[in-house]
């Protein structure tokens, strides 16, 4: 059997299941398993693959066919222009959490203090860090699992040490520490969705995904706690649901906090700006 061969076999496979990125899957996972470029596939597509090659491509479009995120079955995800390893400890970094990366970078003074909570795989801390070497990053999540894959993260992306990591339940284990920028990805989707939501989000760890009270629980916590957290000049940003900005701008006005809501490319709303109220 030829690289085209299995090629062609696989992104059937998975056409069949309904996957619209067919191709592309099919290609990732067999240039995984070849460890070679997507290109190499195309140009030397009639070259001979071994059957011990052909039985993990096999294994591995299978679980793709079954619903499994490619993410997690090759082991990795690109963000910010950086390779993050992931596996179903983390949620997958989305190409719409860049703009927390955006915003902490444009607006972080020069040598301060910066602090990602949520931090899942460390992707928002770990890419601030690597654009702007100048701040001192810290990072939490209240999941040990995450902060393990964090870890691991920091040390092959921007060393060992790079970014200091914290066991926290949102600010708890931060009293007293104040910060220039804090970013928050925090899981902010109603559990009332689980069942509608796609197959590959039901890989996700639902602690990443799911908040009670509409999704808004750790979302109202961050907004009643984040003013405390702040030096002078601060800001939070905080990524939220698209029909959610709302919401936070009236939990913020009853948190007497000010806040104003950013859009995403695709005109939704997406990022929370919070400021203290004074
Ligand atoms: N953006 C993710 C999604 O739509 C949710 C991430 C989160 O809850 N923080 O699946």
């Amino acid at each position: 059997m030829t690289r085209g061969d299995i090629l062609n076999r696989a992104s059937e496979s998975l056409r069949d299941a309904g996957i619209e990125s067919h191709r592309l899957d099919a290609e990732l996972i067999v240039a995984h398993v070849l460890k070679c470029d997507r290109i190499k596939l195309i140009t030397e597509r009639d070259a001979a693959i071994t059957t011990a090659e052909s039985d993990l491509i096999n294994k591995l479009t299978q679980r793709r066919h079954d619903g499994e995120p490619s993410a997690y079955i090759l082991g990795h995800r690109e963000f910010y222009g950086l390779d993050f390893s992931v596996d179903s400890r983390v949620l997958i970094p989305r190409p719409e959490t860049e703009m927390l990366v955006d915003l902490a970078i444009n607006c972080a003074p020069e040598g301060g203090k910066f602090l990602d909570i949520c931090t899942g795989s460390g992707a928002v801390a770990i890419a601030v860090k690597h654009a702007r070497p100048d701040l001192s990053v810290s990072a939490s999540d209240v999941s040990p699992d995450a902060l393990a894959v964090a870890t691991s993260n920091a040390a092959s992306i921007t060393g060992p040490e790079s970014v200091r990591l914290i066991h926290s339940d949102v600010f708890d284990a931060f009293r007293g520490e104040r910060f220039d920028i804090i970013t928050a990805n925090p899981p902010y989707i109603s559990p009332s969705c689980e069942g509608a939501l796609q197959k590959e989000i039901s890989y996700e760890p639902d602690i990443a995904l799911y908040s009670p009270d509409d999704g808004f629980s750790v979302i109202e916590r961050i907004i009643a706690g984040f003013s405390e957290h702040l030096l002078p000049g601060g800001k939070l940003f905080m990524e939220i649901g698209y029909d959610q900005g709302a919401r936070v701008l009236s939990c913020a006005e009853a948190h007497s906090v000010r806040a104003e809501i950013a859009k995403d490319l695709s005109g939704h709303d997406r990022v929370a700006v919070l400021t203290p109220s004074v």
